[in-house]
């Protein structure tokens, strides 16, 4: 039975997506003549007004370079941005705010790890056991880092369902292997992975656990000590905050046997002409002027995303997918890829149609004003594993409703009838 709009309405009704939308003007937009239909979470997620504001607020009140000066901005400029620190360490459970080090984004937390901590570590025979459903960014890193060190890259499979196939994991996992990256969730699945249970293996071998957190940190309720890992990496643009802002949380114990990594101001104790000492954590691995007004604003994204309630916004996607998965299954010609239990999987669905191009069914729902994305997902060898060049993926967030729903299966019955289906 496919479930009503109403009830998954009902089912959500912790809080209200339709009122949630309303913190969101961009969610206002006409695109193609028609009301935006925003489906291409997994890429970026839009920003609130609590995140937009909190910028401008930053900047029209607060700017100034922080940690150095003596004057009134700097100290408030600091202050905002040490804050912003504690927000972000305590929105994931995490008590010692020097264990959150800024970072671009996700994609430079894991080559930070490659780099500060991998280069040294990693010799020949050595080996890091990642997984076939990583995004690009945490295996390239890997790829670079095996090359300069002689490590041997090994692999999890997956199952029919595209659920890691944990079978093997003691053939795989030996005394050789020194690090485990693992993505929380797949970014072209949303498969949602058993973290925990990986991370106690691996440290059972004596092997650091990384988790790639860019599709956990926006939907799940991420406790990090809880979580059993010891590095966790995760970008701010894809949980309502702003772009180029990120971090990498890791166990201080970890943290600090990494190499100073980018070196220059802000990351130093004293300064010779020849050589230097170091600074404490976080500092020692935040060369230069960081993105202040990005902590300021992934802090109030943070704000915000808690006091919707972590738990209410995956009820919510979980009902929405939920529908979706229901819907899709009454559509001919549509193959879904993943887990078929939306509770093994957060707000992604990835998809074919007959044999239309992906890239072709992307902008036919373009035309209608629904935005999905089409393509590799930064995930080739999953794509070559699953036997297919690229799918069509429509991932949702908070603000996202039955009737996005509604419009997207709208969309694909037109492409239906436009290829001949
Ligand atoms: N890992 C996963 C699972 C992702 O989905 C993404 C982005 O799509 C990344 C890593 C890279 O994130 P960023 O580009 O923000 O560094």
């Amino acid at each position: 039975m496919i479930m009503s709009p109403s009830t998954v309405r009902t089912r959500t009704s912790a809080f209200d997506a339709a009122r949630l939308r309303d913190d969101f003007p961009i969610l206002r937009e006409q695109v193609n003549g028609k009301p935006l239909v925003y489906l291409d979470n997994a890429a970026t997620t839009q920003k609130p007004r609590a995140v937009t504001d909190a910028i401008a607020r930053y900047y029209a009140h607060d700017n100034a370079n922080v940690h150095r000066g003596l004057h009134e901005l700097a100290s408030r400029a600091t202050d905002a941005f040490e804050g912003a620190r504690e927000r972000v360490a305590r929105f994931f459970g995490v008590a010692d705010a020097a264990e959150m080090v800024w970072t671009r984004g996700t994609t430079e937390a894991i080559n930070l790890v490659a780099y500060a901590w991998g280069l040294d570590r990693l010799r020949a025979g050595d080996e890091v056991l990642l997984s076939v459903l990583e995004h690009h960014s945490n295996l390239v890193p890997w790829q670079m880092l095996a090359q300069r060190t002689g490590a041997r890259l090994r692999f999890i499979d997956i199952d029919e369902q595209g659920r890691l196939d944990l079978s093997a994991l003691d053939e795989v996992l030996t005394k050789r292997t020194k690090l485990v990256c693992i993505g929380h969730v797949s970014n072209a699945l949303g498969t949602v992975n058993p973290v925990a249970h990986i991370a106690e293996r691996a440290h059972a071998v004596g092997a650091l656990v990384l988790v790639d957190g860019a599709q956990s940190a926006p939907h799940l309720p991420v406790d990090l000590p809880a979580l059993g890992c010891d590095l966790y990496a995760f970008s701010g643009h894809k949980m309502c905050g702003p772009t180029g802002m990120g971090g990498l949380w890791g166990r201080r114990d970890v943290l600090e046997t990494f190499a100073p990594f980018h070196g220059g101001g802000d990351m130093i104790d004293t300064v010779e002409l020849e050589s230097s000492t170091y600074a404490q954590l976080p500092n020692r691995l935040e060369a230069g002027t960081p993105h202040i007004a990005g902590a300021v604003g992934l802090a109030a994204a943070c704000d915000y995303l808690a006091g919707i309630g972590r738990d209410a916004i995956l009820a919510h996607e979980r009902a929405l997918m939920t529908y979706a998965l229901e819907r899709m299954a009454e559509v001919p010609d549509l193959t879904v890829y993943g887990p078929a239990d939306p509770a093994e999987r957060s707000g992604v669905v990835s998809f074919t149609l007959g044999d239309v191009h992906p890239h072709d069914l992307a902008t036919i729902l373009d035309g209608e004003g629904i935005a999905i994305r089409a393509g590799h997902h930064c995930a080739q060898p999953l794509m070559k594993r699953l036997g297919v060049g690229s799918t069509a993926r429509a991932s949702f967030y908070l603000y996202n409703t039955a009737g996005d729903v509604d419009r997207l299966m709208d969309g694909l019955e037109r492409a239906r009838r436009l290829f001949g289906l």
